[in-house]
């Protein structure tokens, strides 16, 4: 019942011009691949050309955060107006490299997410345990808990448009991926805690996304576990070839 949705995190990489030819390449690569939605989620300053670039193929663009206020003075920041005037259509929310170096927490993660589903965004949740957690057995807890504390005061009807992207931090550009059976039985308990605060049915409805090193050579087991509805991918999407394998796992 999960939409699967593969979706690139450029990160901190690729100016306008490399963001135009990589689209165009990609474009035909992808093209009628429809049993997954495509997203590409690129620096602020591509999104303009990405948008452009992408027009009249299957790829969806989005932007790696959105700040929750509407306007003023909060120096280099973006909000959700200047996202949607230039087309963009998703927002990555959360990301592990924003709550490690950026000061980013639960709570204003939680206020993005709000103000991006106010103003019509798809957002891509990400959350996910240390190293440390997960060594210390409470990787279930941490992973209910941000699901809990970061969806807090969505509605049932706003989270169809919530994708959550568990991503061990520990996975996250290390090379190191979690078992298929980790990424399984983790996105699962996120599904439970869904279940609990929302519906069953929002719970088999949500799209859970595994990320974390994930890659062409290891995409297909890791897309055919139950829970896992697609994939976030850094390193790997900055590669066309290696992102359409992805895809094409996808599509299998
Ligand atoms: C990410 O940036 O969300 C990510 C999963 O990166 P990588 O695939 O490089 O581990």
């Amino acid at each position: 019942m999960a939409r699967t949705v593969i979706a690139g995190n450029w990160k901190m990489n690729m100016t306008p011009s490399e963001t135009k030819a990589f689209i165009e390449t990609l474009k035909p690569m992808v093209a009628g691949k429809d049993k997954c939605d495509i997203v590409i989620c690129a620096p602020y300053v591509d999104l303009a050309t990405a948008v452009e670039a992408a027009k009249g193929s299957n790829i969806k663009i989005g932007a790696e955060n959105v700040h929750f206020e509407a306007k003023g003075a909060y120096t280099g920041e973006v909000s959700c107006a200047m996202l949607k005037e230039i087309g963009c259509e998703y927002v990555i929310i959360g990301h592990s490299e924003r709550r490690q170096y950026f000061g980013e927490t639960d709570t204003t993660v939680n206020l993005r997410v709000k103000a991006a589903l106010a103003a019509g965004f798809k957002v891509i949740l990400c959350l996910g345990e240390v190293k440390e957690q997960r060594l210390a057995g409470i990787t279930d807890e941490v992973v209910s808990m941000q699901t809990k504390l970061d969806l807090a005061e969505v509605s049932e009807d706003d989270l169809k448009n919530v994708i959550i992207a568990y991503e061990p931090v520990w996975a996250i550009g290390t090379g190191l991926t979690a078992t298929p059976e980790q990424a399984d039985e983790t996105c699962g308990v996120i599904r439970d805690t869904i279940a609990v605060i929302y519906s069953s049915k929002a719970a088999k409805e949500i799209t859970i996304q595994y990320g974390g090193s994930m890659n062409d050579k290891n995409a297909a087991e890791l897309l055919a576990k139950k829970n896992v509805n697609g994939g976030l991918i850094g390193g790997a999407s900055l590669v066309p070839e290696k992102f359409t394998a992805i895809v094409d796992a996808a599509n299998a």
